[in-house]
């Protein structure tokens, strides 16, 4: 007698799998039947209504067909030495050749007279005959023939030598378990979310009763209940730990009294713009409250982050607290320190930087003087995450320009302190659907105006063979006074690092303007001399800077007015953009000049036009969407957003939505005990959600 399968029943004892077979289904994950629910075909062969070789010609999508062998054979090619399998099927109502390149075991499967199944994109070849290259290919054995006939055929991934049907019938005892899986979404939240139950999505996904668009989109009601439950679980288990953190409240007061208002007018340069102003209150409110906060400062760059972000230190450090400010790289540390201790001059606050250049001895006092409170503001790079920095009482950690600040960092600085109040500040425009799923429980400020008084920089794309009309310009220019950026494009991360290019183009522009000092700024110099070079063209002593992307983010001299970009057409459309915000900070008209290469791509140039013609940040970030899709757009990688199986955050943002107020909500109606049980349920089966590349 058979026992009846369950969610529970391991692989190996599904008719067909056996101990050699258990063991692959194991080491791939797939252990037990529910874990073969879980393992979705990639995709489907619709077999009701088979196309014919004869009609192929017609067809101009990826196709399924069947037939017998008629021939099959090896060769090499003579043209590019590829090892090439041939097969020719016919299906009755004509012929097509089927190629293999390098593949050449293929000849020890696929044999005369075998009937086959295969999926591919037909094309015709140069010889005018009708082929399709790799295709995918199942032997249909004689007796087996018939088992998908008419049915639509959901394809697995291939594990080892498992045979694709083999793997049909062993994820088809799975399914027998359906019934009794049980549905982790009480009824109640299925209603909210409107979506069908788990074990109807499971088998919809499976067997699909129709190949529509609406299926095939990611669009059908089997897909919305798996997204909203990726969705859902990443929303709950981001607000549990959210509402986790809050319940530990802060153990501090923060009051805002007008002796602290005065003090922040004493030290402001000029006065603030309207939505600095908005974004402030809603900082101030945040702070006073006795719940940590979590904001993200968004605003385009030049918006004017960083005045909003030492009011909110002035505010913590008048309260008696200690505040650091994180910056991602030593350059912004060091101007961050500079214009940060200018303000503060006559203010009595104390503030000191560390980086990973600062010495044993610097870093040893000054990690005295923080855990003693002798320093009130410390501005550091990721340094100041380490385990030895510890503060007497750490109010307040603002991030600066930070891609790569995650959950793991917010809790290093949780572990300082408790609940400090966090503000990231980026410059990245990103949708708030994004910045839902990217940063989940955040809540958001923007500042969407410009401090008044700035000239729009003028933007022009030019050949290389226009430089020397581009070089007269800036010769013109600097001669009155402007200073100029010349970068190059060499990535500061590579490992193999190559500056040829950045110090020919140092040598040459040197040559090219015999009169100018010009200076050259690179990640690989030392600290001591990147900041003695950057401090050099801030007092105006250096007037071109041979430079690389170093400059990208947050660098502010306003007395540069000209960005002049080399093989322009190698950056992306959001570095362009930051490029150009470190220009047209100052009164002077500024100008972002592109040198593109005369061979450039098509691709490349429309980016190049697109990116003349557009100037706000939002509009940029959105093309650069479309363009590189979002993950790299956002910096995803480095920024740990999540990846889902089924949801895709672009294409499904208002799910994402849909799953946030959801999780509020229903974190509010079961409390905080009931809805962590739910999530704890959740998060066995969602193994597609939240994983991190
Ligand atoms: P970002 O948002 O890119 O970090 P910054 O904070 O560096 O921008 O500010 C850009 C420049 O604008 C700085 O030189 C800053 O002093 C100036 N600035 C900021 N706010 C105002 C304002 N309200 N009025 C005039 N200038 C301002
Ligand atoms: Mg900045």
């Amino acid at each position: 007698m058979e026992a009846r399968v369950v969610p529970d029943t391991p692989v190996e004892f599904l008719k067909g799998v056996g101990p050699g077979r258990g063991g692959l289904l194991s080491e791939n994950d797939l252990k037990t039947a529910r874990d073969l629910l879980y393992f979705f075909p990639y995709r489907y062969e619709d077999r009701r209504h088979p196309v014919r070789i004869s009609d192929l010609r017609r067809i101009d999508a990826p196709v399924t067909l069947r037939g017998r062998v008629v021939s099959a054979g090896k060769k090499v090619s003579p043209v590019k030495r590829l090892r090439i399998f041939e097969v020719i099927l016919d299906d009755g109502t004509g012929t097509i050749m089927l190629v293999w390149f390098n593949q050449p075991y293929l000849s020890d499967k696929i044999k005369r007279n075998q009937s086959l199944a295969i999926y591919g994109q037909p094309r015709i070849s140069n010889h005018g005959r009708l082929q399709i290259e790799n295709p995918d290919f199942e032997i249909l054995g004689p007796d087996e023939d018939s088992e998908d006939e008419g049915t639509i055929v959901p394809v697995y991934s291939k594990l080892a030598n498992i045979h694709p049907r083999a793997m049909r019938r062993i994820v088809g005892q799975a399914l027998d378990a359906l019934p009794l899986l049980r549905d982790p979404f009480p009824a109640e939240l299925r209603r909210r979310l409107d979506v069908i139950e788990l074990h109807q999505a499971i088998l919809r996904l499976h067997h699909p009763p129709e190949l529509d668009d609406t299926f095939l989109s990611g669009k059908s009601s089997a897909h919305r209940r798996m997204i909203l439950q990726e969705f859902f679980t990443f929303q709950l288990a981001l607000r549990l730990r959210r509402a986790s953190e809050e319940q530990k409240s802060k153990d501090r007061t923060i009051r805002i009294d007008e002796a602290i208002r005065e003090r922040v007018r004493s030290i402001l340069p000029f006065s603030l713009t309207g939505a600095q102003k908005r974004v402030l209150k809603e900082i101030a409110a945040d702070m006073q409250s006795d719940r940590p906060m979590y904001r993200l400062l968004q605003g385009d760059v030049g918006s004017g982050k960083t005045i909003v972000a030492l009011i909110a230190a002035v505010i913590a450090i008048e309260n008696g607290h200690q505040v650091a400010l994180l910056a991602p790289t030593e350059i912004l540390v060091e101007q961050h320190f500079q214009r940060l201790s200018q303000l503060l001059d006559h203010s009595g606050l104390r503030i000191a930087k560390l980086t990973g250049s600062s010495t044993a001895a610097e870093r040893r006092t000054l990690l005295a003087a923080l855990r003693e409170g002798y320093l009130d503001l410390i501005v550091g790079t990721h340094a100041l995450l380490e385990d030895a920095v510890r503060f007497k009482s750490l109010g307040l950690a603002i991030v600066d320009e930070q891609h790569r600040f995650g959950v793991e960092q917010r809790q290093r600085l949780f572990a300082k302190a408790a609940m400090p109040d966090i503000l990231v500040m980026t410059a990245t425009p990103i949708p708030r659907s994004l910045a839902l799923a990217v940063y989940g429980d955040l809540e958001l400020s923007v500042i969407d105006e410009l401090p008044p008084g700035r000239l729009p920089v003028k933007t022009a794309v030019r050949g290389t063979a226009q430089a020397s009309k581009v070089f007269a310009f800036i010769e013109e220019q600097a001669g009155d006074g402007a200073q100029a950026y010349i970068v190059y494009p060499i990535i500061e991360e590579s490992e193999k690092l190559d500056l040829k290019p950045l110090t020919a183009g140092f040598e040459m522009i040197r040559e090219r303007f015999p009169n100018l000092n010009v200076a050259m700024l690179h990640g690989r110099m030392s600290s001591r001399e990147k900041e003695e070079t950057m401090a050099a063209f801030q007092k105006g002593e250096v007037n071109l800077l041979v430079c690389t992307t170093v400059i990208e983010v947050g660098v502010d001299v306003p007395n540069a007015s000209i960005m002049l970009i080399m093989d322009a057409d190698r950056f992306g459309l959001s570095q362009l953009h930051q490029l150009r915000g470190r220009v047209g900070r100052g009164t002077r008209k500024s100008y972002c000049i592109l040198l593109r290469n005369e061979r450039a791509s098509e691709d490349a140039k429309t980016r190049l036009r697109l990116f003349e013609a557009t100037r706000d940040g939002f509009e940029v970030a959105e093309r650069d969407l479309e363009i590189r899709g979002a993950g790299d757009a956002l910096g995803t990688r480095q920024s740990g957003a999540p990846k889902f199986r089924f949801g895709n955050i672009l294409r499904d943002h208002q799910l994402m939505e849909l799953a946030r107020d959801t999780a509020i909500e229903w974190i509010e109606r079961e409390g905080y005990v009931n809805a962590r049980a739910l999530a704890l349920s959740l998060l066995p089966n969602a193994s597609a959600v939240a994983s991190k590349d």
